[in-house]
């Protein structure tokens, strides 16, 4: 789910150029008329799995469907969601008859996003999610050719995990180590930035916000971009705050997923705007559903993901002018909720890490209803009435009988913190639910 600009991606320099050119003109339609066109996407992958995909088939005779019963994203309805599971029990069946056509590729999510899943991904997807970030970087100034930087791990755990920095002079991407992230690495940090120039930087939201903290402590004064893009985890306030005063630009975030059925992404304007030309968002009991419309080696159609957002009732329009849908914060992107003794669940928890200052990483963790800890790295500039005041929030939210330990977790910990997935909550209360 990221810009990689693997070389093969230009090998189809026609179909790129095409589907660019209808998603800079599709993000610009009213809302029915962007309507007609995710309908008509919709009936072309609906046909296909119905003609190729054994699973789809088998499934519209069960329920005595035919392609045409389903003709815009309302009456998708009539067909059950996806489970991770499914796809792990029926891949064989789900898998095109067709496929090679489509030159699909093994796909496995990792582990840390949950529960981990293989796919296949194929060349239309591939070509679309190029374009998706594309447009999406192109909304704050991007041109194809601007040098940007990015915290990526892939990259040096298949070349030099001690290094800080690597540069690929075809792409004009600088590549950041995200874990190397210290305060005695920070001049070579920043010295690629110099060196380098990037517009742009991409990376997940807590990286990033680690890189700009210590960018700060280390005194080496702003470093102005265009804009910075950040994906792959929710971004909390005083993350986002921090990370535009030391980049002196706007964050544009982002939410996708490796199986490539849903992508919202920011606008310069603020609102998230759901993609609705790369695939079809449904809520469904609050969760995030989505069906791909360009995946045709293995269609996924309703497919649950365990993302939480809230869309407006009756919908908002935005100054930006795209037609594309407004929704409004991601609330739950696959953290916990903490859950009380009086059955409530909490799911914006996270807000109170507004009042924790100086430090470097947090999280809360509930074992039992009435235990939780607080796992933290402090920096030198910590202060321990700080963290009472935020104890004393998080007690009014769960209530007087939790019991509220305290773990500090040594500053070494941080980089292999960072390399896992974060989360800012984390319940097994809940997950036993
Ligand atoms: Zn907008």
């Amino acid at each position: 789910m990221a810009i990689e600009f693997k070389i093969n991606d230009f090998f189809f320099p026609l179909e790129l150029w095409r589907l660019k050119t209808s998603l800079d003109k599709s993000q610009w339609l009213p809302a029915d008329r962007l309507g007609e066109h995710q309908s008509r996407l919709l009936k072309t992958v609906v046909s296909h799995a119905y003609a190729h995909v054994p699973y789809y088939r088998q499934l519209f005779d069960k329920l005595d469907l035919t392609p045409s019963d389903i003709q815009n994203a309302g009456d998708l309805k009539k067909i059950p969601t996806l489970k991770k599971s499914d796809i792990k029990k029926n891949f064989k069946v789900l898998t095109a008859d067709n496929a090679p056509q489509f030159l699909p590729r093994l796909c496995r999510t990792s582990g840390t996003t949950g529960e981990p899943v293989e796919f296949l991904q194929d060349k239309p997807s591939n070509i679309l999610e190029f374009c998706y970030y594309w447009r999406y970087w192109s909304w704050a100034g991007y041109v194809l050719g601007s040098p940007f930087a990015e915290l990526t791990l892939y990259h040096f755990l298949n070349t030099d995990i001690n290094a800080v920095a690597d540069h690929a002079p075809m792409t004009n991407r600088l590549m950041l180590n995200p874990a190397q992230l210290s305060l005695k690495n920070m001049d070579a940090y920043a010295s690629a930035f110099k060196k380098y120039r990037p517009q742009f930087l991409k990376g997940s939201p807590s990286s990033v916000f680690v890189l700009a903290s210590l960018l700060e402590k280390k005194g080496t004064g702003t470093l102005p971009l265009k804009a910075v893009f950040t994906t792959g985890e929710l971004l909390l306030p005083h993350q986002r705050k921090k990370i535009e005063s030391i980049f002196q630009s706007k964050v544009l975030d982002s939410y996708g997923q490796m199986e490539r059925t849903t992508a919202i992404c920011q606008c310069p304007l603020g609102h998230y705007h759901i993609n609705s030309d790369y695939g079809v968002l449904e809520i469904d009991k609050g969760r995030v559903v989505g069906t791909s419309l360009y995946n045709f080696a293995m269609p996924l159609l309703r497919y649950e993901l365990n993302d939480t957002i809230e869309i407006p009732a009756g919908g908002q329009a935005c100054a930006c002018g795209r037609g594309l849908p407004v929704c409004k914060n991601i609330i739950g992107r696959s953290q916990d909720a903490l859950v009380t003794a009086d059955g409530r669940f909490l799911t914006n928890v996270f807000i109170l890490f507004d009042i924790l200052q100086n430090v470097s990483w947090a999280q809360i963790v509930q074992d039992t209803v009435d235990k939780i800890r607080i796992r933290l790295v402090r920096d030198q500039d910590f202060c321990e009435s700080n963290l009472q005041e935020f104890k004393r929030e998080l007690r009014l939210l769960t209530g007087p009988r939790s019991e509220i330990d305290i773990e500090y977790l040594p500053e070494t910990a941080l980089s292999s913190l960072l390399l896992q997935k974060y989360k800012p909550v984390i319940s097994s209360v809940q997950n036993q639910l």
